[in-house]
This record gives C-alpha cells, sequence and structure tokens, in this order.
C-alpha cells in the first residue's frame, strides 16, 4: 500500500511544492491549511507522516504537535522559515522527529521522508526492549553495557556511553542539546552544550571509521544530534 502523508501548510506556494514532491513518489496525501484540520486527519486517515508548518492561521505548530503526541507516535517533520531556530528547536522537544528549512530543495525533503518512514517501521516493528541494537558495525549490549565496533569490544566512558544510549533509542530522530543534556546528565544545569560538544568528539573517535565524516551520528548545527541508520538515508 502507498504510504500516505498528512500535508498541513497554509502558505500556496510551499503547499504546492510538496505536493509536486509527493507526486514524483507516487505517495498519497492530504492537505490541510490549519491546525485544527490537522488534528481531525491524523485521527481520521492515519497517516504514516505527518509535514508540519509551524506558523499556522489557528493554531501554534508546537501546540499541534503537543497534541498529536498525546495519543500518536506518528512521525512528524516540522516545515520551518530560517528565523524560526527557536521554533525549530522547541517542536523537536515537543516530539517532532525532523525539520526542513525554507526554502528546502525536494530531494531534502524526500530524505527526510525516508528517514521518517523507515523510523516508523521500525517503531511498529522492533521490540524497543530487546536487549542489542545493531546499526551496521555497531552493537550495543544494553544488558552488559558493552559497546562493539566490528566485532571489537570498545570502551566508553558512562557519559559517551549514556549518550550513545540515548541515541540509539531514538534512532532516526533528531534530538535536541536540551533534551541530550536532560537524559544524559538527568539534570541539563549540570552540564552545557560545549561539554556535550567534547564528548560527542570522543564519542565518536571510538565508534565512527571517519569522525570527520561521521556515518552514525549526525550534526544538526545549532539544534542538535541524530542517529541515523548506518548505509541508509541521509
Ligand atoms: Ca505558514
Amino acid at each position: 500500500m502507498n504510504k500516505r502523508i498528512l500535508v498541513v501548510e497554509d502558505d500556496v506556494a510551499i503547499g504546492h511544492l510538496i505536493k509536486m514532491t509527493l507526486n514524483t513518489q507516487h505517495y498519497e496525501y492530504e492537505t490541510v491549511q490549519d491546525g485544527q484540520n490537522a488534528l481531525q486527519r491524523t485521527i481520521s486517515m492515519k497517516p504514516d507522516v505527518i509535514i508540519l508548518d509551524l506558523g499556522l492561521p489557528d493554531m501554534d505548530g508546537v501546540e499541534v504537535i503537543h497534541k498529536i503526541r498525546s495519543w500518536s507516535q506518528t512521525p512528524i517533520i516540522v516545515v520551518s522559515a530560517r528565523d524560526e531556530e527557536y521554533d525549530k528547536i522547541n517542536a523537536l522537544d515537543a516530539g517532532a522527529d525532523d525539520y526542513v528549512t525554507k526554502p528546502f530543495s525536494v530531494d531534502e525533503l524526500l530524505a527526510r521522508i525516508r528517514v521518517a518512514l523507515r523510523r516508523n517501521i521500525n517503531e511498529r516493528n522492533i521490540d524497543q526492549d530487546q536487549p542489542v541494537f545493531v546499526n551496521g558495525n555497531l552493537k550495543i549490549d544494553y544488558l552488559a553495557n558493552t559497546v562493539f565496533v566490528h566485532g571489537e569490544e570498545v570502551h566508553l566512558t558512562p557519559i559517551e556511553y549514556k549518550l550513545l544510549v540515548v541515541l540509539s533509542k531514538h534512532v532516526g530522530k533528531v534530538l535536541t542539546h536540551n533534551f541530550l543534556l536532560k537524559e544524559v546528565w538527568l539534570n541539563a544545569l549540570q552540564s552545557d552544550v560545549p561539554s556535550l560538544r567534547v564528548f560527542m568528539v570522543t564519542l565518536r573517535k571510538k565508534i565512527e571509521e571517519d569522525p570527520a565524516n561521521p556515518k552514525y551520528i549526525q550534526t544538526h548545527i545549532r539544534v542538535g544530534y541524530r542517529m541515523l541508520r548506518y548505509g541508509g538515508d541521509k
């Protein structure tokens, strides 16, 4: 069955671009222009992915995400303007999976949709509580607290290990700096973004074949990080 996408966008030109893009891949889609209809259609259509503009006429896009997340884990890709950095981060913290910044390219949007669809399939089919996580040549044994790359055990510090585990538990999803600080340190005030970056550098040296060109953990400048499926969609 074709994948169904709900497009929530009140800007006619951008809505048109998104529809043209979806047509090229034969996705099924519906479009709505405001938050109320977005909520109703999410219930009735049960989309596989939601593409959501943050600036809607009737409701804040972040509020729409909060409402949807109260009952649904459907992947949400946010569409934001360049000057809406703060909104974008709020949207991710509210439970959005990913974002594209206007103006975006057709290829960029399609790549984000593929990652979101894959994440949706993984969430549905894989038992989240399984004790071993495998991604390409990376293996995490959650029970034994051990990490292997190419079958060789790598020794991580407790913080590096926690960071890797949080990223792996949300593979495919962009995690904000704030989210990671809270999850890894339990209290965001105990650490800060510069030290998060330092731990990321040391973690990458241990798990990435080429730390300058990371395959597992993607950087989102000023936003956060995401673990991608190895060899998967970028
Ligand atoms: Ca808008």
